[in-house]
């Protein structure tokens, strides 16, 4: 996917940059953002590092040990090599770690690599590995590389190498009440909502495929994807009788049938067509989900 900057040729897929969700629609960021280029507020819309100023960004700075790192230091020659009581801290044996903080847990999902680390540790190839922890002293310096993980604040605004803009914008910060943030980075699974989590929008976790209404949703949502077990639903797609009254929760029937791609879903008595119902949503929902009944809306 390329930067959503029109002038900025990178793609998350070829470089290291990193890449940020871009704010949904219904976020007071999005009206900022847009006044720089166009945005869709679709989920599936990401910005490069490159055109945020380091104060937008919280760091996470961490050492990592490298994907083919094997311990090898400070492990006895003779004798056992693990410690005989599985107790808190380094699991080698005569090692003096006794604390939990900074271990590591042996690579269960690379086998080439959990090989490795039992046979290093004199280990039977199958024996299990889920109690135990080896402490950093195992290990060679360059065996870690540090890695940091940038975080776009809530409120960030893009204000560098936009081409359209002849100067940088003023920057100011925003009281907290004006702030959205979004609850999750997840978004609708149903095809062409895209809708992520926040002010007046809930998500909801798609059945589990065991659950009767597994069927249902997915005949009602006619996507091409499988939802997955992360998938979920946005409240655009739900009538005010799908939820405990006064509640977030849907209930037990609760089956999506507004704003479907097909445009035109009959619910109860009333008939909602909505060709355009993207744009129609967008901008209308908030309001809408306020009226009492649901024959009032236009
Ligand atoms: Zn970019
Ligand atoms: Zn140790
Ligand atoms: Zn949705």
């Amino acid at each position: 996917m390329k930067c959503v900057v029109p002038s900025c040729p990178y793609e998350e897929e070829s470089t290291t940059l990193q890449f940020f969700s871009v704010p949904p629609s219904c976020s007071s960021s999005f009206k900022k953002w847009q006044a720089h280029f166009f945005l869709s507020g679709l989920r599936y819309e990401k910005i490069c590092q490159l055109h945020f100023v380091d104060s937008d960004f919280r760091k996470n700075v961490r050492q990592e040990l490298k994907p083919k790192a094997v311990p090898k230091l400070n492990i006895p020659t003779e004798g056992p090599k693990l410690a005989a009581s599985a107790g808190n801290g380094c699991s080698v044996a005569k090692c003096p770690t006794k604390t939990r903080k900074h271990l590591l847990t042996f690579p269960t999902k690379k086998p080439y690599a959990l090989k490795k680390w039992k046979a290093a540790l004199s280990m039977e190839s199958n024996a299990s590995t889920t109690n135990l922890r080896v402490c950093p002293l195992h290990f060679e310096p360059r065996d870690f590389r540090t890695v940091t993980s940038l975080y776009l604040k809530p409120n960030a605004v893009p204000s560098k190498k936009l081409a359209k803009l002849k100067t940088e914008p003023k920057r100011k910060r925003l009281p907290p009440e004006e702030r959205t943030v979004h609850k999750s980075n997840r978004c609708c699974f149903v095809p062409g909502c895209s809708q992520r989590a926040c002010e007046g929008i809930s998500l909801h976790n798609f059945p589990k495929s065991s659950d009767q209404r597994y069927e249902r949703w997915v005949g009602a949502i006619n996507s091409p994807r499988e939802p997955t077990k992360n998938s979920s639903v946005c409240s655009k797609h739900f009538v005010k009788t799908d939820y405990f009254p006064g509640a977030k929760m849907l209930n037990r029937n609760a089956i999506p049938s507004q704003n479907l791609p097909d445009g035109g879903t009959f619910s109860g008595s009333v008939l909602i067509v909505q060709p355009n119902f993207q744009a129609e949503v967008e901008n209308d929902f908030a309001a809408a989900v306020k009226v009492e009944d649901p024959l009032d809306i236009d």
